[in-house]
């Protein structure tokens, strides 16, 4: 898995770092920067979806890998399921 981190966005709050601190360091007003090329080991995954899902401005995202047809995130995942796809799921608005 890879990710990026789209400083731009940053609003300085530091949960990355705290969530994954082997791949976001913070400067001294607490912005993020990427650690390394954004290669993530399996073994520091849960940390880094766990920082992606609490980054308040969503600055952190997956990048896809072209050679897999696997979702970038899990499909447990909160943000895979919008409104959109919840009302496609359990049979539209209303039921
Ligand atoms: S959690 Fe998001 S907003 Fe906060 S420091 Fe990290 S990238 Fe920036």
């Amino acid at each position: 898995m890879r990710i990026r981190l789209d400083r731009t966005l940053c609003d300085g709050f530091g949960i990355c770092a705290r969530h994954a601190p082997g791949h976001f360091s913070l400067d001294d007003w607490g912005y993020a920067s990427l650690e390394g090329d954004g290669t993530v080991t399996p073994a520091d995954r849960d940390g880094v979806l766990r920082a992606l899902l609490d980054c308040p401005v969503h600055a952190i995202t997956v990048l896809r890998d072209p050679e897999s047809s696997s979702p970038a995130i899990p499909s447990g995942d909160s943000r895979a399921a919008t409104p959109a796809s919840a009302e496609a799921r359990d049979g539209g608005p209303g039921r």
